[in-house]
C-alpha cells in the first residue's frame, strides 16, 4: 500500500490547493500564506508566517462565479443555535431542515444531488465570534490541545463576522470550507476528517460549475477553473483516505469500510490509478459486509475499469 503520513499529506495538500511552492520558512516549516490568501475577510491574513508543521503529531485524540440566490433556497433552511466548543459563545447558523429537500440522484463518487438546493453549501458550522469552523458532524469534537491551537492560531486574529446571510452563494460556501480546512490543519486532526473536507469541497466545486451562468463572457474559463480546483481537492481527498485507511478504524466519517473503499476506488480510477482501484473493487465484491447495493455499484465500476484498462493497453501498442 502507499505509505504516507499525515504530515507529508498536509504538505502536498497545501501546495496543491493554494499554490504554495515547496519553499521553507526560516523555522524549517511551511508557511500558511497561500492557504489563507482567500481569507482576508476573516482577518486572518496576518497568519502568513505561521509554521504549521513544526511538531506534527501522528494522531490526535479527538475524532476526529456566483450562483443566484433563489427565493426557494431559504425555504429549506432555518436558524439553529449552537454552542461554540472553543469560545463557549452561543450563535445561530443556517441549517438545513431535515427531510425537506428531495434527493434527485447521486454521482458516481456518491455526491448527492438535491432538487432546488445544494445542501453541501450548508454543511459547515462557523462560529462568527472566534473563527472555529468544522463540518457539522465534527463540530462538537475538539480536544483541549486542539482548542488551544485554534485559539492561538485562528481566534487571535479572526475578524468577527457580523453579517448573517439568509443563503450562501457558492463562493461564500467555498470560503467557509477553506476556513474549515485551515481549522482542521491547525488542530492537526485525523487524515480522514481532512480528506472528507477535501471531498466535500470538490463536490461543492462541481456544484458551482453546474450552476455557472452560461451567458457569462468568461463562462468557459470559470468552468475550467472549477474543474481544475475540483481535481486538486479530489486528488488530496484520495491521498488522505488512503492514508486514513492504514491508520484509522471504521466507521470513518460515518462511512463503513466498503463505502470508503468504493469512494477511493472511483476517485483512483479518475486519476488512472487503475491498480489501486481494481484491488479495492475486488475487495468490495468479496466482502461479507458490503451490502448488495454497494456490490452492484462496485460491479459497475469494475466494468468501467476493465474498459479503461483495455483502452490504455490498446493505446500503448
Ligand atoms: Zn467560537
Amino acid at each position: 500500500m502507499i505509505d504516507m503520513d499525515s504530515v507529508s499529506w498536509n504538505r502536498s495538500m497545501l501546495k496543491a490547493f493554494f499554490g504554495i511552492k515547496s519553499q521553507k520558512s526560516g523555522l524549517g516549516g511551511y508557511t500558511m500564506a497561500g492557504l489563507l490568501s482567500g481569507l482576508e475577510q476573516f482577518g486572518l491574513s496576518n497568519l502568513e508566517n505561521m509554521d504549521l508543521y513544526e511538531a506534527p503529531k501522528k494522531e490526535e485524540a479527538g475524532p476526529g462565479g456566483k450562483a443566484p440566490a433563489t427565493v426557494q433556497e431559504q425555504d429549506f433552511l432555518f436558524d439553529k443555535s449552537f454552542n461554540c466548543p472553543i469560545c463557549d459563545k452561543e450563535f445561530k447558523a443556517r441549517t438545513v431542515k431535515i427531510g425537506k429537500a428531495k434527493l434527485a440522484g447521486s454521482d458516481l463518487d456518491l455526491r448527492p444531488r438535491y432538487e432546488q438546493i445544494d445542501l453541501l453549501k450548508y454543511d459547515i458550522i462557523l462560529c462568527p465570534y472566534c473563527g472555529y469552523a468544522a463540518l457539522s458532524r465534527f463540530f462538537k469534537f475538539v480536544t483541549s490541545p486542539q482548542a488551544k491551537n485554534i485559539k492561538k492560531t485562528i481566534s487571535a486574529t479572526f475578524k468577527p463576522q457580523k453579517e448573517v446571510k439568509e443563503v450562501y452563494t457558492y463562493d461564500e460556501a467555498l470560503e467557509r470550507y477553506k476556513l474549515t480546512l485551515a481549522n482542521a490543519i491547525v488542530k492537526q486532526t485525523r487524515s480522514s476528517e481532512k480528506a472528507y473536507i477535501c471531498l466535500k469541497t470538490a463536490w461543492l466545486l462541481r456544484g458551482k460549475a453546474e450552476h455557472l451562468d452560461k451567458n457569462l463572457p468568461d463562462y468557459e474559463e470559470q468552468k475550467k477553473q472549477c474543474e481544475d480546483e475540483e481535481n486538486e481537492f479530489l486528488r488530496n481527498a484520495l491521498e488522505g483516505f488512503l492514508a486514513a485507511r492504514q491508520t484509522e478504524s471504521f466507521p470513518m466519517c460515518g462511512m463503513d469500510e466498503p463505502t470508503v473503499d468504493y469512494l477511493i476506488a472511483v476517485t483512483a480510477m479518475r486519476f488512472e490509478q487503475y491498480d489501486v482501484s481494481s484491488r479495492l473493487i475486488t475487495g468490495i465484491l468479496q466482502s461479507p459486509t458490503a451490502n448488495p447495493r454497494m456490490k452492484d455499484k462496485a460491479r459497475d465500476v469494475k466494468e468501467m475499469l476493465m474498459k479503461k484498462i483495455k483502452e490504455k493497453n490498446a493505446a500503448r501498442k
